[in-house]
């Protein structure tokens, strides 16, 4: 399969996803973001037709696809009005995470559930005092000697939708791995499983100046007890599988990478939809003599901001590629790239959208106004720009670091 030129089966899944999408519109979506509730319908829709699991194993209810096919989906609902954030986690992180590192009972008790979109889990990674450097994370788990449980400490920030998530997918260190950190300064990440109402596990709302269905949380985890089966991967510290020091490391990035690929996926979409919404307007507002869109100061960037989320889409579909063919580090480089493209040409395509409607361009009527800052979280999470600079100046380059 060509990562340049779409088979028939993904112009088929396109087409699909997109009549879907556009069935609900942009007038559904803001009604649920106005009411503050998750778009649920259109949720339960796209798991019945099997889109939300269509990167998972088919037989744990999947599509038996991966994230070029759930990259597609995002993209097209995203272009339709419609960006579903919540797929980026459940079962692009989530699911890949589970699928590719999960026990047997893990992959039972999770994946039929993400498929389908009846179940949903959120991630956590963020911490308030280790922000884009991860290897600072300090939420420690500890066993009990008696019950062999996990005791699970610490605090997340940013989450999403852990509200409405039947559990998080929760990224720690144990006390034993963090000895040796202190000499190597590695993380070795451990992730866990926690139920959304589990003893100890608290979130607080933060009052975000987005306009998004879905909301974002500071989590206290206070002496979380969890069982032994709630590390992912089983019941022993090398949740990753044991191949040297920074396997962890790499395996937690190679479920990363999907993250990355799919915000690339939430922000062409975004872009796609801004700049329909602006070619529309120009084609029709006229004000002298002939329509906005006629003039080479409105038509021009309207091109450049197509141009640039054609080229994002093309590294996207070249990350997604890599990582589907199981190439974990060229799809880390390629994914990177990707997001930084994609934010890059979604924050421009909406700022020249919302220009070329004037003053309409800051109307609730036309809607574009509240995508500018949507469109900046692709800008910040997962990872921020500056970070993506750091990597390709360091791994691809070769040049050296100043922190
Ligand atoms: C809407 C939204 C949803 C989110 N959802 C989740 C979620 O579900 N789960 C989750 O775990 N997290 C989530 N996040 C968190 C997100 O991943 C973080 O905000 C992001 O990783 C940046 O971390 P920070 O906010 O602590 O910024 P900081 O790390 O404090 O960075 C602040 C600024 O400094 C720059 N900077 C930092 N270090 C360097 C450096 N070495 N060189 C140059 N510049 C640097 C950054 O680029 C940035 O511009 C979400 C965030 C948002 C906004």
């Amino acid at each position: 399969m060509s990562p340049v030129i779409e088979s028939e089966e993904h112009k088929a899944l396109r087409a699909a996803v997109s009549a879907l999408g556009n069935r609900y519109g942009r007038a559904y979506f803001t009604r649920t973001v106005d009411e503050g509730v998750p778009a649920a319908e259109l949720w339960a829709d796209a798991g019945k037709l099997g889109y939300l699991g269509v990167n998972l194993p088919e037989e744990y209810g999947g599509g038996g696809g991966g994230i070029a096919e759930l990259s597609i989906v995002l993209e097209e609902l995203g272009a339709a009005g419609c960006p579903l954030l919540l797929l980026v986690v459940s079962p692009a992180i989530c699911g890949t995470v589970i699928a590719r590192f999960g026990t047997e009972e893990q992959k039972r008790a999770w994946l039929p559930g993400l498929a389908d979109g009846t179940r949903t889990m959120a991630f956590g990674i963020t911490e308030p005092d280790a922000g884009s450097n991860a290897h600072r994370i300090t939420t420690t788990a500890r066993r009990d000697p008696d019950t062999g449980d996990w005791l699970l400490t610490g605090r997340k920030v940013f989450v999403s939708c852990v509200d409405i998530a039947d559990a998080t997918l929760i990224v720690g260190r144990t006390e034993t791995v963090s000895a040796e950190e202190g000499r190597t300064g590695r993380l070795k990440p451990v992730l866990f499983i926690v139920p959304r109402d589990t003893e100890g596990f608290q979130r607080r709302r933060i009052d975000m100046e987005l306009s998004a269905a879905e909301k974002q949380f500071e989590l206290t985890l206070d002496d979380v007890r969890l069982p032994a089966d709630a590390l992912v991967g089983g019941g022993t510290s090398h949740a990753f599988g044991s191949g040297g020091e920074d396997a962890g490391l790499l395996q937690l990035f190679a479920g990363l990478n999907p993250e990355r690929i799919m915000t690339a996926a939430f922000a062409i979409g975004m872009g796609r939809y801004a700049l329909a919404k602006a070619v529309e307007y120009a084609r029709e507002r006229t004000v002298w003599k002939a329509p906005i869109g006629a003039h080479q100061a409105i038509a021009h960037p309207l091109a450049q901001a197509h141009i640039e989320l054609e080229l994002a889409r093309l590294m996207m579909q070249k990350a997604a590629h890599l990582y589907d063919a199981g190439d974990d580090v060229g799809a880390g480089e390629a994914a990177n790239m990707a997001k930084y493209a994609a934010a890059e040409a979604c924050v421009k395509a909406v700022d020249q959208a919302v220009h070329t409607l004037g003053g309409n361009g800051l109307t609730r009527e036309f809607g574009l106004a509240s995508l500018v800052t949507a469109a900046r979280v692709s800008r910040i999470a997962p990872v921020s720009r500056e970070m993506i600079l750091n990597y390709v100046s360091h791994q691809t380059l070769g040049l050296p670091k100043s922190y």
